[in-house]
């Protein structure tokens, strides 16, 4: 008799899970038009569209309470939620809030909580219409659901890009990274040395972009106003690699990106130097960056060039599944997924 082999999850990685659990599901629903498999779910409802997403953030998996005050943690779970939705090109209008809660949380740090949420609310124009709230028994556990619209001609899927399509990223990528880095090194020197002050002047910039992160609605309203509607577009949750194989297997596609062009913040630069820590690396597999990483047709590229905020960093190409990094060298090397992966962290 052969003993039944059992599988780790480790071993078959976040996305390889959520393949395996769902791949058996058969849609029961004329309306379902995108499940499982972009960064929301699309529900057609005739005139137009509606996008749902979820997220879940994990107490120790997903954040520090060390160093992550209560207010910002609140505003982040929201971005994390509305950033998928923007990543659809669609605009959100209400979220659920859910909230499991150890006892060592007081009535006053829920409510910090609770503030830093409405404040998103109030920022992003989305309603707070519901969730639910549990005890746990250890940390706190958040999840965001968020609901938006988007006009039919308008969606962006993951899956639309093409060949020749550019290849567009917003603002710079690498810093909330390197601000978790520096975090990280405080609480390490204060666990040594209990009376250590942190000293964090001077990393405003990428302290903010970790704890404070701001979806890019204003690009996507730039680029409403220029007539252009990104072929394909993903958020930069994982880091720009990961989230351009996300664009490539979806679109059956392949991809070549300039080390040269890819956006990288000053203050990310001498963070990275402090670390010894190559920037590029930051930039692509650093994550939590909440950018946008789009495709528009070539004939857009005019368009795009003239919206500051956005970088075209290379092109889409018909070669399926060669995702290449041409280096400030001229050789181009495969681009590989080292996104973060709550398994094996
Ligand atoms: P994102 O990074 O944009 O939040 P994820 O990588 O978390 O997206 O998820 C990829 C896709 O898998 C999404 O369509 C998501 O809804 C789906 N998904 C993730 N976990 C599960 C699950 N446990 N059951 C069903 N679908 C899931
Ligand atoms: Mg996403």
């Amino acid at each position: 008799m052969t003993a039944k082999k059992i599988r780790t999850i480790e071993e078959l990685g976040e996305f390889g899970l959520i393949d395996l659990l769902t791949s058996g599901f058969v849609s029961q629903q004329e309306s379902t038009k995108i499940g499982i498999g972009d960064d929301a779910a699309v529900i057609d409802h005739g005139s137009y569209y509606q996008v749902i997403t979820t997220d879940l953030l994990l107490e120790g998996i997903h954040f520090d309470l060390m160093y992550s005050p209560l207010k910002h943690l609140g505003f982040k779970a929201v971005v994390v939620s509305i950033s998928d939705v923007y990543a659809m090109n669609a605009a959100p209008r209400q979220i659920t809030v859910s909230v499991a809660i150890s006892g060592k949380f007081s009535v006053e740090a829920m409510e910090e909580f609770y503030e830093g949420v409405k404040l998103a609310c109030e920022r992003f124009k989305v309603d707070l219409v519901g969730g639910d709230t549990s005890a746990s028994v250890t940390g706190l556990l958040i999840s965001v659901t968020a609901i938006g619209t988007a006009l039919k001609s308008e969606l962006s899927l993951r899956s639309g890009a093409k060949n020749n399509n550019l290849i567009c990223v917003t603002g710079d990528l690498g810093a909330s990274y390197m601000g978790l880095k520096i975090l990280e090194r405080e609480k390490q020197l204060h666990a040594e040395d209990p009376g250590f002050q942190p000293e964090l002047k001077g990393y405003d910039y990428v302290l903010e972009r970790f704890l404070k992160p701001e979806p890019r609605v204003d690009v996507l309203l730039k680029l409403k106003e220029a007539g252009v509607t990104p072929c394909a577009m993903i958020d930069i949750s994982d880091g720009l690699s990961s989230e351009l194989l996300h664009i490539c297997k979806a679109s059956e596609c392949g991809c070549q990106v300039y080390e040269e062009r890819i956006p990288i913040a000053e203050e990310t630069l001498q963070a990275a130097e402090e670390f010894q820590l190559e920037p590029l690396v930051a930039a692509l597999h650093g994550g939590e960056d909440y950018e946008l990483l789009f495709t528009v047709p070539l004939s857009d590229f005019e368009k795009v060039s003239a919206i500051s905020g956005v970088s075209v960093i290379g092109n889409i190409t018909d070669q399926k599944g060669r995702a290449l990094l041409v280096g400030n060298d001229g050789n181009a090397i495969p681009l590989q997924a080292q996104g973060w992966n709550a398994y094996t962290q």
